[in-house]
């Protein structure tokens, strides 16, 4: 079969039976462009039966899935990557329409997405094997072995900052492993599970082992409360992370894998190379309109930099461009959607009203030709203290808050001091530093000289994310409890 990447979205965003169709539903949302404001569709909301039955429809599914050999269900994931680098323009241009980020980031996502499908397609003949051990026994003639099973039907829930690629992080693993999904994508960017759907068929995957449900958090909820459902993969921010988790053991008890939000320090010593820094900062802050789990919005600059940094910075960025993500030259797009972009106005205000200092950007601007669009132009902010709304609590939007700092433990303690941990970055020319630093950083990803790379592998801090790196192991390894059979010794093994 050959995929064809769709034109538009009245065939329906329910991905189901091995096909894109719609549902009738009493309630629906609409569907933004960001990059031009528009509504380009309206959307039916699944309810707790519409889940059911699509769940169903994986159970019936999965166990043909999970019985070929994971070589079997490697060549389908690679023809995946392949499909999906035959059409990287094209999904690319599709994903700067769901999610209003730059081109040029659109493509890092999709090509980032092929690799983790042939990754996953590598890894998992490797990782899905069982292990062997000798029992006591009089000539070593009893032993147990496990074997690694499917989960069987996983849910997964997305958040929407990377609509193809966070699916992919999350459901390469889960069909590598032998399992069926039910992905629920955010509402604010439904599209693009959907495509991967058509590619999924179109490489052979069997209908009804990958589905797309929509809806809101009633719909979310419905996912996590149906007793078929083996385990909930969830991205988002804390407050429904908790809400998940909870949901998960209501009627039964599954395992629960979350990501969730950040609020990362980039350290800047006085020994740093500052174009480089710079440039991380940029990085840290504004890539995909800041709207990144792992973005470094608490830059540290020692006291000693902090006027060059500043300058240099603030000269740099009068080349930064904010317009039409479709244009190449374009280096921040639009943010999500209209209420984000007021969430992020609203930060910068209220701290503004404490004493910030805004330095640059900060308001809401209308390029040419995308003016109905939600453009933020990305701010710096400086006169912050630690206890400030804007310093503690995380914005998910283009702002980079410089702190002034004087020695390593200081910054270090005030680095530490937040609940979250999932990344850090650190800038510094001396080795020792920075593998003491690094050691200190409560942080699940530490970068020395990089912030936000596309291929990070992220970690965790004890409490608020249980990162990629579980998640990654947890799919592949974590199947069913391991079976211990104990062999009768008239066997000759
Ligand atoms: P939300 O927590 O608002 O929503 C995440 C998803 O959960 C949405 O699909 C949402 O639907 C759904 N949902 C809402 N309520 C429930 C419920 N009761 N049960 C189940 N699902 C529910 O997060 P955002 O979508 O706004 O994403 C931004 C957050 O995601 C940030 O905190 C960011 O840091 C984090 N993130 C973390 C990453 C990581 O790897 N650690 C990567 C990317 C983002 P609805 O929108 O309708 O509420």
């Amino acid at each position: 079969m050959t995929f064809e990447v769709v034109k538009d979205l009245s065939a329906g965003l329910y991905f189901f039976n091995g096909k894109r169709q719609t549902i009738q539903g009493s309630e629906t949302f609409p569907v933004y462009e960001a990059r031009s404001g528009e509504v380009v569709a309206q959307c039916p909301s699944a309810d707790a039966a519409h889940v059911d039955k699509i769940v169903d429809l994986a159970a019936e599914a999965q166990p043909q899935w999970g019985r070929l050999t994971p070589i079997e269900r490697g060549k389908v994931l690679n023809r995946v990557a392949d499909l999906i680098r035959q059409h990287l323009e094209e999904l690319a241009v599709w994903e700067v329409k769901t999610n209003g980020k730059p081109i040029t980031e659109a493509r890092i996502d999709i090509e980032a997405s092929a690799d983790m499908f042939q990754f996953y397609a590598g890894v998992a003949p490797a990782v899905l094997k069982g292990d062997y051990f000798d029992l006591p026994s009089e000539n070593q003639t009893r032993f147990a072995y496990t074997r690694r099973e499917p989960l069987g039907v996983v849910g997964c829930i997305g958040a929407w900052n990377y609509p193809f690629l966070l699916c992919v992080w999350k459901i390469a693993p889960a069909l590598a492993g032998g399992n069926a999904v039910v992905f629920k994508p955010s509402p604010f960017a439904p599209a693009s599970p959907v495509l991967l759907g058509e590619l999924l068929k179109a490489a052979g995957l069997p209908d009804g082992v990958y589905n797309v449900v929509q809806g809101e958090g009633k719909t979310g909820e419905a996912l996590c409360l149906n007793e078929k459902i083996a385990k909930v993969s969830f991205t988002g921010s804390v407050g429904t992370g908790k809400l998940v988790q909870q949901n998960c053991a209501k009627r039964s008890v599954k395992p629960v894998t979350l990501e969730l939000g950040g609020k990362s320090p980039l350290i800047i010593f006085e020994d740093a190379e500052i174009s480089n820094a710079i440039s991380a900062s940029i990085l840290a802050n504004f890539f995909n309109q800041g709207e990144v789990c792992t973005n470094a919005t608490r830059v540290f600059v020692h006291n000693s930099l902090v006027e060059k940094y500043t300058g240099e910075l603030l000269e740099v960025l009068k080349k930064l461009q904010v317009g039409d993500p479709l244009h190449e030259e374009t280096k921040v797009g639009a943010t999500i959607n209209e209420p984000h972009l007021k969430r992020v106005l609203g930060f910068v205000e209220r701290a503004q009203a404490q004493g910030a200092k805004v330095l640059r950007g900060g308001q809401r601007v209308h390029p040419e030709g995308v003016e109905k669009g939600f453009y933020f132009d990305p701010a710096v902010i400086t006169n912050l203290k630690d206890d400030m709304e804007i310093v503690k609590d995380e914005i998910f939007g283009a702002v980079l808050l410089i702190l002034p700092f004087e020695d390593e433990a200081e910054v270090i303690q005030r680095a530490n001091n937040t609940s979250y941990g999932l990344a850090a970055g650190l800038y510094t020319k001396d080795v020792g530093r920075a593998h003491r630093v690094a050691a200190k950083l409560q942080a699940g990803t530490v970068g020395t000289k990089q912030q936000n790379q596309p291929y990070e592998i992220f970690g965790c801090k004890i409490t608020y994310a249980l990162g990629m790196l579980v998640e990654h192991t947890v799919w592949l390894q974590n199947s069913k409890p391991a079976q211990f059979l104990s062999i009768p010794t008239t066997i000759a093994m």
